[in-house]
């Protein structure tokens, strides 16, 4: 597998696939990728648990001894409990989606807090991710007390209904390094793309020598971060 440590950007929305490091340094406390020179990969799935589609993903996971991320939203965790127990009992790791998928942008920071509150009642973590990968700085300047927060590598698209498995796939291959965390979607819309684009991920690094691991704080605490951030910026990209 050919490492493409810098990626070539082939449309626009290779901005949001793969967020350049310019604009990555503008967000100085998130985690967008493990600084190794390890084949590791960090797989994520956000907003499950959904019942038959988790289920597949933990299948698929486990053919290939792959450990993964899944940032779950509060209210499906308590809806599908069980679900939730087999991520955990799985080695898998969960992080906090807010309990209801609220996007940040469109919310006060204390009805944001609040949500991400009532979804710890559920999901014990301390990874999250903002739902649509946008929050307000004030947000982001509470979260941090509490959560590392993670965004991505790599966004596979797999919820856009306008690209094939196959495109999905691409986007995966195109800008997927070792330390990657990679987006996929563990709901109803990104199923077809998703199964597709993950299985041969899973295949085709495995193949090249990849390791699947979960996040997790030690891991992150050993990420090295921007410094500096400019507030005015951090929410004008997504
Ligand atoms: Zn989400």
């Amino acid at each position: 597998m050919e490492t493409l440590l810098r990626p070539k950007y082939r449309k626009f929305s290779d901005l949001l696939i793969h967020p350049p490091q310019v604009v990555k340094n503008l967000f100085g406390s998130i985690t967008w990728k493990v600084n190794t020179d390890k084949k590791i990969i960090y797989l994520t799935f956000d907003d499950g648990p959904i019942p038959i589609i988790t289920e597949r993903i933990l299948d698929i996971l486990n053919i290939f001894n792959a450990k993964a991320t899944f940032f779950c939203v509060g209210e499906n965790v308590k809806k599908y409990p069980s679900i939730y127990k087999e991520i955990l009992s799985e080695g898998h790791v969960t992080g906090n989606h807010t309990y209801s998928h609220l996007q940040g942008l469109k919310t006060s920071t204390k009805d944001y807090l609040y949500n991400i509150k009532k979804a710890a009642e559920y999901i014990e973590s301390d990874l999250f991710r903002p739902p649509h990968g946008r929050m307000r700085n004030s947000q982001q300047n509470e979260i941090i007390k509490n959560y590392n927060i993670v965004l991505w590598d790599v966004l596979s698209l797999d919820y856009n209904k306008n690209i094939s498995e196959q495109n999905c796939l691409e986007n995966v291959k195109h800008f997927t390094r070792p330390g990657s965390v990679i987006v996929f979607h563990d709901n109803i819309k990104a199923k077809n793309n998703m199964f597709y684009a993950l299985t041969q991920t899973l295949l085709l690094y495995s193949e090249a020598g990849y390791k699947f691991e979960t996040l997790n704080s030690e891991i992150i605490k050993k990420v090295v971060k921007p410094e500096k951030r400019v507030p005015v910026f951090s929410s004008f990209f997504f």
